[in-house]
């Protein structure tokens, strides 16, 4: 046990991100998205962990991407971890010189909550996807995804969160992946009903009922599309979740295998050439079914960029998710707050969460937590994930505190997802088409990671390149240890209400209605709006 809950949180979510069933690889410290790790190498997570062990509540630990390079004396009211990994000079912030610097062991890629140290397994990109669904049923079909025909594919790391967000929200998807064995994970999580090698059985079964259900069908989906238009089967919406960002080992081409994908190396150029047709061949499928009716957008992965780069100009006329469904709830000021439980008891989690309904309870909070406990595996420690925003967060967490100072549940590790309104600038995704043209001004962030030191959260990370790579995103995560003590109850009253009034004051700034409203409604004083 550390010298107090503060850093045994911190350590426990350190190595909770390190869990077998949590990591992707834990020999290499990755803890998933890519090469985003924990700390840089085996010895530095030791001497984090030395660290924490030995940290007095009037010090903090200073680490620069993934090494303890100091513990500096500070006070029991600021936090006891800074985390800043992998931010380069703006002009030296491409991919070739971050990982040149990686290769000398100067820095290292943390993704958002890797080298953040708040990763709760794929529970958070499924109530993402879940999220997403929901509002593409809100915007386009009334709220009615029942019966709707979706059309995607990947069911990797994160794109397996469609098997299961997508059924959830309402809609049949059809998910084509390449890959039989990811498919055949998704199936043995129960994520995905029928899986098929064969094209017509995988259309009769699209067609043969209208439940919720998912179907993977094992194939290219670069080939699938286009057969799909000439055959006229019809999808009331289409994306996909392959790793098209990176065009080397992410997108496997026509013609080649998975494997072939893996081992590809950037000097054949052959298979890059494959690549590049292939992308090329899905975007003008993925056009040609906007113009037959489908609802179509990137979700993420950048696949328009790598078609435009193709040859496909017309491609970015597609919508990204964050744009198309994200950005109205990130406009309210509302994101994905996210907990863990510290002590490792599942009945702490079913407590919080009725605690969490309790003070911010809709029928939607209701359904998916609901959906959750029946058909999230647990990874790792208790964790949950939802989506509260100014005024729930600070309730909530208040509370939460409380009954640990009650001794009804154990102490919780409180926070959220770099992915909120104020804490990421990613012109390619979070913040693409941002109402006043502010996509890629990055102070939001660093605001942020500045407020949230000086309001005391237990810790603060920044990272560059989370989810899109680096130089296209800096971003920003923190969390509060709640321990029941009154000091936790002052840090979480304190950084619970501004740094999601920081999320509504950056969405107010750039114009959102939602935003505009919501700092009226919570009285906040945004001075160039009352100006
Ligand atoms: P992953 O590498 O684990 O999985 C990609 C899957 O796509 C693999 O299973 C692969 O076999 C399959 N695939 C590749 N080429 C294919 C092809 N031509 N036809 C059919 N299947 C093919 O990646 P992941 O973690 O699942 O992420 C997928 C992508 O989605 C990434 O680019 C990620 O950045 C993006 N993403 C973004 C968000 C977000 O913005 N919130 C969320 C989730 C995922």
């Amino acid at each position: 046990m550390c010298r107090g809950w503060e850093q045994e949180g911190i350590l426990r979510c350190l190595l909770n991100n390190l869990d077998p069933n949590v990591a992707e690889d834990v020999e290499k410290l990755v803890v998933y998205g890519g090469k985003g790790r924990a700390a840089r190498s085996h010895k530095d997570l030791n001497l984090i962990v030395e660290a924490l062990k030995h940290l007095g509540d009037d010090e903090t630990l200073i680490v620069q991407s993934g090494a303890a390079v100091a513990v500096l004396p500070t006070h029991p009211g600021a936090p006891r971890a800074i985390i800043s990994s992998a931010m380069l000079v703006p002009a030296w912030s491409d991919s070739q010189s971050f990982w040149n610097l990686e290769a000398r062991g100067l820095t290292m890629y943390g993704q958002m909550t890797a080298g953040g140290w708040f990763y709760i397994g794929t529970q958070g990109v499924l109530g993402f996807t879940y999220e997403t669904f929901l509002a593409l049923g809100r915007k386009h079909f009334d709220g009615k995804l029942a019966g709707k025909r979706v059309l995607t594919a990947g069911l990797g790391g994160m794109g397996g969160a469609q098997g299961f967000a997508i059924p959830k929200a309402g809609a049949r998807a059809l998910i084509v992946e390449v890959d039989e064995k990811r498919a055949r994970r998704r199936a043995s999580a129960g994520w995905v009903q029928h899986l098929t090698h064969d094209y017509d059985e995988a259309i009769a079964l699209l067609h043969a009922s209208d439940a919720p259900e998912a179907i993977a069908l094992i194939g290219n989906i670069a080939e699938v599309a286009p057969r799909l238009l000439s055959d006229g089967v019809h999808f009331d919406a289409v994306t996909d979740q392959t790793a098209a960002h990176d065009a080397l080992n992410g997108y496997v081409p026509i013609g080649y295998s998975p494997e072939d994908t893996r081992t590809a190396t950037a000097d054949d150029t052959a298979y890059l050439a494959a690549v590049k047709a292939s992308m090329l061949r899905h975007g003008e499928a993925l056009l040609e079914f906007r113009r037959r009716g489908s609802i179509v957008f990137e979700y993420g992965n950048n696949l328009r960029d790598q078609v435009r780069r193709a040859g496909l100009d017309e491609i970015m006329s597609i919508p990204g998710f964050v744009n198309e469904y994200v950005r109205p709830i990130f406009a309210s000021g509302v994101g994905p707050f996210r907990w863990i439980a510290l002590s490792g008891d599942d009945e702490d989690l079913r407590k919080s969460e009725d605690a969490v309904l309790e003070v911010a309870g809709t029928p939607g909070l209701e359904k998916w937590f609901e959906l959750a406990r029946a058909g999230i595996p647990r990874q790792g420690l208790p964790a949950r994930i939802c989506w509260l925003g100014l005024g729930q967060r600070d309730a909530v967490c208040t509370r939460l505190n409380e009954l640990v100072a009650a001794g009804e549940i154990g102490p919780l590790a409180l926070g959220r997802d770099h992915m909120d309104p104020a804490s990421v600038a990613s012109p390619l995704r979070e913040t693409e088409g941002m109402l006043d043209g502010s996509d890629a001004i990055a102070d939001w962030p660093v605001l942020s990671a500045m407020l949230n030191c000086a309001q005391g959260a237990t810790w603060v990370a920044v990272g560059n390149g989370g989810g899109v790579g680096v130089g296209n995103s800096i971003h920003t995560g923190m969390v509060v240890v709640a321990d029941g003590t009154p000091r936790a109850a002052e840090k979480i009253r304190r950084v619970f209400w501004t740094d999601p009034a920081l999320g509504v004051a950056r969405y107010a700034d750039a114009g959102y209605d939602a935003a505009i409203q919501r700092a009226a409604e919570t009285g906040l004083n945004l001075p160039r709006l009352t100006d």
